[in-house]
């Protein structure tokens, strides 16, 4: 079942964000920002899943949920973590976004 989400940029634009959720409750997503077309993982899409009991409940039944709280989590530590963030992100972005 697909959700639809219209989400205000910091920039003033409007994004859609959408999240799927599959018969066998997986979670995919996607958003029309930049980063979103890039099928890379948005604070946008992290916001819907962060404001969402049911789409984080379902994103930590996922293989890849530890790569989201890795770069969750790092990404607010210390500089020098931020590589191994971007990189967790990365890897979770390429399982998540594929709306
Ligand atoms: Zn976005």
């Amino acid at each position: 079942m697909k959700h639809f989400f219209d989400v205000k940029g910091s920039t003033g634009n409007n994004y859609t964000v959408t999240i799927n959720v599959t018969d066998d409750g997986k979670l995919t997503a996607g958003c029309t920002c930049k980063a979103g077309m890039n099928a890379t993982l948005c604070k946008h899409v992290i916001g819907i899943i962060n404001d969402n009991e049911e789409f984080s409940d379902l994103l930590q039944a996922q293989k890849y949920y530890y790569l989201y709280e890795i770069f969750l989590n790092k990404s607010a530590e210390a500089e020098i973590l931020k590589k191994e963030a971007a990189k967790a992100k990365k890897q979770f972005s390429h399982s998540l976004m594929k709306e």
